[in-house]
């Protein structure tokens, strides 16, 4: 399949791609990596009238500390994060979650700011962005404002971001010491899409569970978080029990999609057996 015609344009000044944004007459897509855009121009499921290349804008590549967290520029690649020392020793998580994210060629050109604003919901970073706090920074020509990652997702490929707005970067915050962080995924083969995604953080002070956050996706039109199951999970002790039944409790929650090859029941059994190996590990990870 080939894409219907657009027009293209590769500024160099992230003032023209939102002046483009902002021009309501054309409707216009920021291309990125192009790793999910592309696939779905050439499926006919998107058809932008213009497509803004953001991959000559300058200074957007980055990945640094700042003041309490990590910021992550639009244009900073998978692979570079994948990659990066920065995000391993603070965001161990999000160098495990990697390993199940498309293969080398697609991290090497898709970005964590494309799949956030994509927001595919059996996608694994819109989970771990919500169990790490973080927040996104969108710019459009009038000004900027910051929206939490559990703000951001609406639905399946929706996003909070309005036609005129770009994501340029991301902020999580650096955890708190002693922080334990679990997650498990199921799909089909390393590098596919999840069938369920569980990502979770907790501390344990004087025996009991503190601050749980626990996301999932591939078991709903978004990545979510489980505050259901995270208020009963604070307070209590860090047993099996306790994670089973908190497990028990989220599959019978979540309303995952129930489609031919893998139907919504064997997702919620996948929901029920994976979140009580990710409560374990986040416990026992908790440094004494
Ligand atoms: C074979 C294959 C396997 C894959 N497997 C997985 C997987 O297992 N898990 C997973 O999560 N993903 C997977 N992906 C998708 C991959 O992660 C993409 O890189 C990602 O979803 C999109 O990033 P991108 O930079 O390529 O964005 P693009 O494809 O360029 O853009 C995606 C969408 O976001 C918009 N956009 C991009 N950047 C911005 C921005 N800064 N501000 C506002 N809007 C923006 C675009 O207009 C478009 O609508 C896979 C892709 C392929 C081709």
């Amino acid at each position: 399949m080939k894409p219907s015609a657009f027009d293209y344009e590769c500024p160099t000044d992230l003032n023209a791609v939102l002046a483009m944004l902002g021009d309501t007459e054309t409707e216009t897509s920021i291309l990125a990596g192009g790793q999910s855009l592309v696939p779905m121009m050439n499926y006919r499921l998107a058809a932008p009238e213009r497509l803004v290349d953001i991959n000559r804008l300058p200074d957007l590549d980055y990945i640094r500390e700042d003041a309490g967290f990590v910021a992550i520029g639009a244009l900073a690649r998978h692979g570079e994060i994948k990659a990066s020392e920065l995000v391993g020793r603070h965001f161990p998580m999000m160098s495990e979650a990697y390993d199940w994210i498309a293969h080398a060629a697609v991290r090497n050109r898709g970005t964590l700011c494309g799949n956030l604003c994509h927001a595919d919901p059996a996608s694994e970073m819109p989970a771990l962005m919500q169990v790490l706090d973080a927040t996104l920074v969108v710019a459009k020509a009038t000004g900027t404002r910051e929206v939490t990652a559990q703000d951001f997702f609406v639905g399946t490929y929706e996003t909070v971001l309005e036609s005129d707005e770009m994501l340029t970067e991301v902020r999580i915050p650096i955890p708190e010491a002693g922080t334990g962080w679990g997650f498990e995924e199921v799909a089909m083969r390393k590098g596919d899409y999840a069938w369920c995604t569980v990502v979770a953080t907790l501390r344990v002070v004087e025996g009991r569970i503190a601050a749980p956050r626990i996301a999932v996706s591939g078991v709903g039109d978004a990545a979510i978080r489980l505050g259901a199951q995270e208020e009963t999970l604070a307070g209590a002790e860090p047993t099996s029990a306790v994670f089973e039944e908190i497990a028990a409790a989220a599959a019978a929650a979540v309303n995952p999609p129930n489609v031919e090859h893998i139907s919504a029941d064997y997702r919620r059994d996948l929901l029920r057996s994976l979140l009580p190996r990710v409560l374990s590990a986040a416990a026992s990870r908790v440094a004494a």
